[in-house]
């Protein structure tokens, strides 16, 4: 039984999939539902097929392909991520874990001896555009989010249908909770906590919740050259502050989490006239709900102080969030254990951005694994990471299949 992937095999397809919507800047394109999206998913699914895999393509859009076990009456260990780009991406975001995903599922098909579980292999649709196929995937996909358009230019129903779904028939490509034994997802960190820490792998102990709001000062619109300073209610002043408001008390906090105005709108936003109103928008990410709501209230305070200073009122409106997806300790603890095996250095850390592991948390024991991002840069055509980062990485996730594999 081999004990790790082929490096050259898993680099050649790295590369293969990165021609498909190459860019000038040396980044790909593939928005979900493009061409090239299209074009990169046949390329993955001929690639499964060589593997002796069985390809299937569920009504949402997502490509799945099994490897069978040597005991049918075990649930399936699910491996992968997505090759679906941002505009003007990087070469490793999402498509790493889909390589590396059929690089685990050849050296297990190949070795003499079989996994218990079957094996399946997944790329998930859209995930840039809002996680969107692994959310169908576990039932969350609300129908009213059909008709959003996604950067390529095609809605959702649409696209779904150029990748052979059926939008129609989402409740057929829903797994049933327990249907599968477990998800692993190797990404890249897309930050440099691993890269300053000089360590190989990142165990991701959970992806952090996001909440959003939108804040918003009202004032009185009036003129900028009749106006007295002392007679004004600038509602521009009033949102300037909290955004330095923001930025103090998130940082006042020990922890990891983090907070952003990302987004200033006024109106009437003319150069002479005093703001009457200026609408602000608030995010807030952590691993750890009450943190969010401590940090929220400090937050709503200092706006009311603000307010009352620049004879504004303020007003916070919850627009949406997504809760905490911790990830499962037996994954953690398999990949913490492999990863020494191998005699590289580990690092648990919180992931900051959503990934298709969120979804499948809801329905099977999930865990995702990190290797290197130079500079911590992604979503770019800069996103780097080293080749034998990339190795290291999908070895580890071989690993940890193995693991599983071997639990009840
Ligand atoms: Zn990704």
């Amino acid at each position: 039984m081999s004990s790790s992937v082929d490096a050259t095999n898993l680099l050649a397809r790295l590369r293969d999939l990165s021609a498909i919507g190459a860019t000038a800047s040396g980044g790909v394109h593939r928005p979900a539902y493009s061409d090239d999206d299209l074009a990169a998913r046949e390329v993955v699914r001929g690639w499964m097929r060589e593997l002796g895999m069985t390809v299937h393509v569920d009504t949402a859009g997502n490509t799945f392909a099994r490897l069978e076990g040597s005991d049918p009456a075990l649930p399936p260990i699910v491996i992968g991520s997505h090759t679906d780009t941002v505009p003007d991406g990087g070469r490793y975001d999402g498509a790493l874990g889909v390589v590396a995903a059929l690089e685990v599922a050849r050296t297990l098909g190949e070795g003499k001896g079989r996994p218990r579980h079957p094996l399946e292999v997944v790329d998930f649709q859209n995930e840039e555009g809002g996680i969107v196929g692994s959310k169908a995937a576990v039932g969350r996909l609300d129908a009213a989010e059909l008709s959003r358009t996604a950067v390529s230019g095609f809605t959702l129903r649409d696209g779904i249908r150029r990748l052979g779904g059926d939008p129609d028939r989402l409740d057929d490509c829903v797994l049933a909770t327990g249907s599968r034994a477990a998800y692993v997802e190797l990404h890249i960190e897309q930050g440099s906590v691993l890269e300053r820490g000089g360590n190989d792998i990142g165990i991701v102990e959970g992806i952090v919740g996001i909440w959003y709001w939108e804040v918003s000062f009202d004032g009185v619109a009036s003129h900028a050259g009749t106006t007295p300073m002392r007679d004004r209610h600038d509602a521009l002043l009033a949102a300037a502050r909290f955004v330095d408001a923001v930025h103090d008390v998130v940082t006042s906090v020990p922890g990891r989490h983090v907070g952003t105005v990302g987004r200033l709108t006024m109106h009437p936003g003319a150069p002479n006239v005093i703001a009457g109103r200026a609408v602000a928008t608030l995010e807030l990410r952590d691993l750890i709900a009450s943190t969010v709501e401590k940090l929220y209230q400090a937050i709503e305070a200092r706006a009311g102080e603000i307010a009352r200073d620049t004879g504004t009122t303020v007003h916070f409106r919850s627009t949406t969030h997504t809760t905490p997806a911790p990830t499962d300790p037996r994954v953690r603890g398999a990949i913490e254990r492999v990863a020494g095996a191998l005699g590289l250095s580990t690092a648990f850390l919180a992931s900051g951005a959503g990934h298709d592991a969120q979804h499948m948390a809801i329905v099977c024991p999930s865990g995702m694994l990190f290797v290197p991002s130079v500079n911590g840069l992604s979503h770019t055509p800069r996103e780097f990471t080293r080749d034998q980062d990339c190795v290291n990485g999908a070895n580890v996730l071989l690993g940890v299949v193995r693991h599983l594999d071997a639990l009840d």
